[in-house]
């Protein structure tokens, strides 16, 4: 097919729509290390984890067998609402760049919540709904989490607790209106309603709250309240599994154009959507089909893979969930303040710390945020969509590796996931366009206090 008749848009039909969600651990090698109870060090069982977590999520976060595992008929419904999502032809960055490269992207913010999150968050709900539920309780810190999980639980007509981290919702009020559109009870974190926040309050009145605080909130707030249950929107192996719907749909567009990617690029906060969009490629390069690049970029004042360890770790800054092998810069490390381009956590989902380890990822590579932001500026110039400044930095390397093409001459094409619209950053446009954005990359000093309270295991 010539280089002209490929659309700038690529969409499936509702019938190609993916049945099924992919489940990479049937695949992969080596599996990642098993998830632990964090006082027994012992393997997590089930039962140990069915006062937290749904029973069906739980059968999923699991399952090492099934390579795939049926979307239910209601999910799938959902879905085309609002999917399948654009796999779109860069070819107005391309001219801009004026590379021989082809430059592809899947795009994930054209519904409400803004970003891929709600894939996870309606299959979520969905669980919980069946399982008789009256509801369940979750962190946010920016928010995307938040109003995604909000039209979930909407939909499917359950309740949702959210915990927002204070000095977001009070930055931030309009992701908060959104969430109690939607039905969601919006409660800034630290609060008076649990145990841990009065006691964090009474400890520092004046704080700001964290993610960390939050995730101890809504998982007491969980266990403690009845019916409900405790939900999280990345790092797990089944909001990965979820998001595998972001991989099979763009192959198969893929397919339609007669096409496929040599270089796979994605940001990664704790890896949900980098996950997601690799899945089906990952699974032609396990089989030994292909020999497709993925690079995993992730920002300079938050290197778990680059810099981090590969360790046993707790989920939370907090130090209340089981503990995972994964890339990880310490629970209790927190980015500087001046960080305003998103993917915030210390560690890396399982899955992607192995395959990253195991060398099925190739590169990692740590960016600076103004850098991120100049891409982004680029991008929406010239391409039309204000990117979110998360997947701006999926952007800045597919733009590098466009470069690098001129240089070589190399034809070669290029995918990279646009997770996110940016309209709900504009506080963090606002500070780069009036060049009050800086970088702060930590020293390894700063780094050594947050390996300091990696726990001892084995
Ligand atoms: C939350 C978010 C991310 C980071 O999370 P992952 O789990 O790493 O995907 C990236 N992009 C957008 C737009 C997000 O909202």
């Amino acid at each position: 097919m010539s280089k002209q008749k490929i659309p700038y848009k690529t969409y499936l039909t509702e019938e190609e729509i993916p049945k099924a969600w992919y489940n990479i651990r049937a695949d992969m090698k080596t599996d990642h290390r098993p998830i632990l109870n964090p006082g027994t060090h012992k393997p997590i069982t089930a039962e140990e984890l069915a006062p937290v977590f749904c029973d069906e999520l739980i059968k999923q976060e699991l399952n090492d067998t099934d390579r795939f595992i049926e979307i239910p008929e209601p999910i799938r419904n959902f879905y085309k609402m609002y999917r399948p999502s654009p796999l779109v032809r860069a070819y107005c960055l391309e001219e801009a760049l004026k590379t021989p490269a082809k430059i592809y992207y899947k795009y994930e913010g054209g519904n409400t919540s803004g970003s891929h999150k709600l894939n996870s968050a309606i299959a979520q709900a969905y669980y919980a709904k069946e399982q008789g539920l009256r509801g369940v309780t979750t962190e946010t810190g920016a928010g995307q989490w938040g109003t995604a999980l909000s039209m979930a639980c909407g939909y499917f007509g359950i309740d949702l607790k959210v915990f927002m981290v204070k000095i977001s919702a009070q930055q931030k009020p309009y992701r908060k209106a959104v969430m109690e559109t939607y039905g969601a009870t919006v409660t800034p974190s630290p609060s008076d309603t649990t145990e841990i926040g009065r006691k964090i309050l009474a400890d520092d009145p004046e704080t700001g709250g964290s993610l960390g605080c939050a995730i101890s909130e809504a998982v007491e707030a969980a266990v403690t309240t009845d019916g409900y249950r405790y939900v999280l929107g990345s790092v797990l192996n089944q909001v990965l599994l979820h998001q595998s719907i972001i991989g099979l749909e763009t192959k198969t567009a893929f397919e339609k154009i007669g096409e496929y990617p040599d270089t796979i690029i994605g940001c990664a906060g704790g890896g949900s959507n980098l996950g997601g969009l690799m899945s089906a490629f990952m699974a032609d390069k396990l089989a030994g089909k292909s020999a497709s690049r993925f690079i995993a970029v992730e920002p300079a004042s938050c290197p778990s893979l680059t810099r981090g360890k590969f360790a046993y770790d707790f989920c939370d800054t907090g130090m209340v969930t089981p503990l995972a092998k994964m890339y990880t810069l310490g629970a209790t490390f927190i980015p500087s303040a001046n960080h305003a381009g998103g993917l915030r956590y210390h560690g890396m989902s399982p899955i992607l710390s192995q395959l990253y380890h195991d060398g099925y990822i190739d590169e990692a590579r740590a960016v600076a945020q103004t850098d991120v932001f100049e891409a982004a500026t680029l991008f929406a110039r010239v391409e039309g969509t204000l990117p979110a400044p998360e997947s701006s930095h999926a952007i800045l390397v597919a733009i590098d590796e466009a470069l690098k093409c001129k240089q070589t001459g190399e034809e070669m094409t290029i995918l990279f996931g646009l997770s996110g619209t940016g309209y709900f950053d504009l506080g963090a446009y606002m500070q780069y366009n009036e060049g009050n954005m800086t970088d702060h990359i930590p020293t390894d000093e700063e780094l050594e206090r947050g390996f300091s309270a990696i726990p001892q295991v084995d």
